[in-house]
């Protein structure tokens, strides 16, 4: 999505550990005309599907996923990271390891929101190393939803999660793929550039 990466070039920096800051547009201050762009995407490029819930995770899939739900008029569902052990049994949960943060946390979805004839379409900003979504799919596994798919917004394609998703036949789609960025020089490639 050509708009996306430009805005990426213009306004992304790029930090020590692989870490590619969007804070201005995407998952700090929001630039909502991009999010309604970004949700019209995604609709085009899952038009052939049927989606009848979008699931992402806190924090910042949550702005994302609301605006491209309303092109999919749907509800969106977001996995909540859980401070306390032992939640009660009407939940669905699992260990995502953060990229960020680079510690394991539990999230969690009420059963009450998830279950057997969803079809779901997971949301994120992100795709790293693929923890986050793999999470994420577990949990629709586990209530019996089928997974249609995941809308990404930024995959950094040099990190392997989403060819691990991929190769287990998970449909993604990522508007901009990072190939490489270089810290030192502020270049950032794309796939398809060349
Ligand atoms: P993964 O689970 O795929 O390794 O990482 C995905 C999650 O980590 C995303 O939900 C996102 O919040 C965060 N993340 C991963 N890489 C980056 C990055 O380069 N920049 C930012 N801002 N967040 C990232």
């Amino acid at each position: 999505m050509q708009l996306l990466k430009d805005r990426i070039r213009k306004d992304g920096k790029i930090k020590s550990g692989d870490v590619l800051k969007v804070d201005s547009f995407l998952n700090h201050q929001m630039d909502i005309k991009l999010f309604v762009e970004i949700g019209k995407e995604f609709k085009r490029r899952f038009a052939d599907e049927e989606v009848n819930k979008i699931l992402t995770i806190e924090a910042s899939g949550i702005g994302i996923a609301c605006i491209v739900a309303q092109y999919f008029d749907v509800p969106v569902v977001f996995a909540k990271k859980s401070k306390t052990k032992n939640i009660a049994g009407d939940v669905y949960t699992t260990q995502v390891e953060s990229f960020t943060h680079g510690r394991t946390y539990d999230v969690m979805v009420s059963r009450e929101f998830l279950g057997a004839g969803d079809k779901v379409l997971l949301i994120d900003d992100f795709l790293a190393n693929g923890k986050a979504l793999e999470g994420l799919a577990a949990i629709v596994r586990d209530s019996g939803a089928e997974l249609v798919g995941a809308g990404i917004v930024i995959e950094k394609g040099f990190q392997p999660g989403g060819d691990h998703l991929r190769s287990e036949g998970i449909r993604v789609e990522s508007l901009a793929i990072v190939e490489s960025m270089d810290e030192a020089t502020g270049t950032i490639c794309f796939r398809g550039d060349r």
